[in-house]
């Protein structure tokens, strides 16, 4: 049997290299960086992996673009709360600030 642990740090170190180049080529090709989105989720899926925050903060969970504030998405804070609104699918996502 393979050990759970270490396959899903290297799953977790996929994950955060996907998100990284998803963060350098959304400028110029925000289709390319959702496509990199995309493949981290499946890849995490895969291995039952959950997204840590800073990562789940990085794309809209209803359409799953990748979101560059002010270009494809708002970003407002509301009391101790933020609150992303995805231009592409129009929905709003909220987290507690920490
Ligand atoms: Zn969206």
């Amino acid at each position: 049997m393979k050990n759970k642990s270490k396959l899903k740090k290297e799953v977790l170190s996929t994950v955060n290299n996907l998100f990284k180049l998803a963060e350098v080529v959304s400028r110029d090709n925000p289709k390319l960086a959702n496509k990199y989105i995309n493949l981290a989720r499946k890849n995490a899926m895969k291995v039952n992996l959950k997204l840590p925050r800073n990562l789940k903060r990085k794309f809209c969970k209803h359409c799953y673009s990748y979101l560059v504030p002010g270009k494809n998405c708002r970003v407002r804070m509301h009391k101790s709360r933020i609150i992303y609104y995805c231009f592409n699918c129009k929905k709003y996502m909220r987290f507690v600030k920490r």
